[in-house]
């Protein structure tokens, strides 16, 4: 095992060309590394930290120091007096966080006959396609997935493959900082596999007969909505995902069928998850279902196109999230001609994109808790390029970029309530990080350029030349 590992070490080294060999150690030992870098974005600040250092191990930051000051001797290896890395022109920030996909899903395929037959595979050959994506995303820069729904069971099986490998590598993750819980020996630890976070609501809750079948199970298979999430949660799901409303009519460019569910009902759904510890995400476009979703008091909407003034503000009053999903749309509009769109129907979808870019500065400036959610798995949003596709689109809205990246970042794990703590850079939350020299504060698209991903201690240069087949 110990070969295995120097060889591993050994190929990172030789495609890490800008980096110190010290940053890789991490991984294999646990052994402190330092940063010095000109901009820390911690993920819920408003203003950029500037001359920054950060300790962190394989496990999780041990330190963030700003302007200047700089971490004390007994974090450090011993004697050690000088940074490993000190990078005033680049900028640390967390690694992202996808708020709304769906993993059972590849998003990349364009074409409707071969999304079709993708489908009818197995459940065991979609959780399988599924779990590779959730590697292929760290890579990218994307640590965390909130799954938003699938009826096979892909998600909810990812979810405990998660959960499963986090306990066999380290104990009670989630009760960081550590140090005490782990009880194997260094020498007995190699990287384990590659694997985002995620977790999933297991199937969403839909009614017979309206939109959602593809990735729910009807409230009616339950005699009660109680029973229906207590069935929910039985299985596993982490959250509960309910699906309101229909989606909206790209023809007619508006929502045009009836909502789903009622106040009542929303509640009644969101009580019995509270009853379980659980938060509840409810998709809902057209204001009619939004108003159902906000009074019966889910805690976030998804996608919320049409969403109304008034809406936002209680949004504001209430916390309730909003994840506004622009990547979807927005790829109908650049693939209209392979979808059949006239010149009538784009101009409906840019009208809407509009809208909702207008509602979405609104909604920042009157402090909604916005994040960042790509919808992965629609149609053309491919997984991971999706998110960061979804950043850009949010910063063309209006959006600053320091409030995109803490949308995909701090604000998304103060909200939803992760298992882990990760989104953020203060001591205690995961190493899963990105180092990069084009500045996001720039714009967010610089994110897509070639940057560093560390997590947790293992690092990956990604350019260009990254893999994304399958996504
Ligand atoms: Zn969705």
């Amino acid at each position: 095992m110990a070969s295995d590992r120097a060889q591993h070490v050994a190929a990172e080294v030789t495609r890490l060309a800008n980096l110190p060999a010290s940053l890789l150690t991490s991984a294999a030992t646990r052994e402190p590394v330092w940063l010095h870098v000109g901009t820390l974005l911690d993920g819920t600040s408003t203003a950029p930290a500037r001359d920054a250092h950060i300790v962190y191990d394989s496990i999780a930051i041990r330190f963030v120091g700003r302007d200047g000051r700089t971490p004390p001797r007994e974090l450090l290896r011993p004697n050690q007096a000088a940074p490993d890395f000190v990078a005033p022109d680049h900028t640390l920030l967390p690694g992202l966080i996808e708020a709304h996909a769906h993993l059972f899903l590849e998003g990349g395929e364009l074409n409707l006959d071969r999304r079709a037959a993708y489908l009818k595979q197995t459940p065991a050959e979609l959780l399988a396609a599924a779990r590779a994506r959730l590697e292929k995303i760290v890579r990218l820069g994307v640590i965390a997935v909130r799954d938003a729904g699938d009826k096979d069971g892909v998600g909810l099986a990812l979810s405990k493959q998660y959960k499963d490998q986090r306990c066999l590598k380290v104990g009670q993750v989630s009760d960081l900082p550590l140090g005490e819980s782990e009880t194997r020996p260094a020498s007995d630890r190699s990287p384990a596999p590659l694997m985002a976070y995620l977790d999933s609501p297991g199937a969403a809750i839909h009614h017979r007969g309206r939109y959602g079948s593809f990735m729910g199970e009807p409230l009616e298979n339950f005699p009660t909505p109680h029973a229906c999430v207590a069935a929910r949660v039985a299985a596993g799901a982490d959250r509960i995902k309910l699906i309101p409303t229909g989606i909206i009519n790209f023809k007619a460019g508006a929502v045009t069928t009836e909502p789903q569910m009622g106040t009542a009902e929303v509640a009644a759904l969101v009580t019995a998850a509270k009853s379980f510890g659980r938060q509840t995400f409810a998709h809902a476009s057209g204001d009619r279902g939004i108003e159902h979703v906000v009074e019966g008091g889910a805690d976030s909407v998804e996608h919320g196109f049409f969403i109304r003034d008034d809406q936002l503000a209680r949004l504001r009053d209430r916390q309730i999230a909003w994840v506004p999903t622009f990547a979807p749309v927005q790829e109908q509009v650049d693939h209209a001609a392979l979808m059949g769109w006239d010149a009538a129907i784009v101009a409906h979808l840019q009208r809407i994109l509009d809208q909702h870019a207008a509602s979405l500065v609104r909604a920042h400036a009157l402090g909604v808790p916005i994040i960042a959610g790509s919808d992965a798995g629609s149609v053309g949003v491919a997984h991971a390029i999706g998110l960061l596709d979804e950043l850009a689109l949010m910063e063309r809205a209006g959006l600053p970029p320091l409030a995109v990246i803490n949308a995909a970042t701090g604000v998304s794990a103060g909200r939803l309530g992760y298992r882990e703590k990760f989104g953020r850079l203060a001591p205690g939350c995961l190493s899963r990080f990105i180092l990069t020299r084009h500045s996001p504060l720039a714009t967010v698209a610089n994110l897509r350029l070639p940057r560093t991903i560390v997590f947790d201690g293992q690092v990956f240069e990604t350019d260009a030349t990254a893999d994304v087949t399958g996504l």
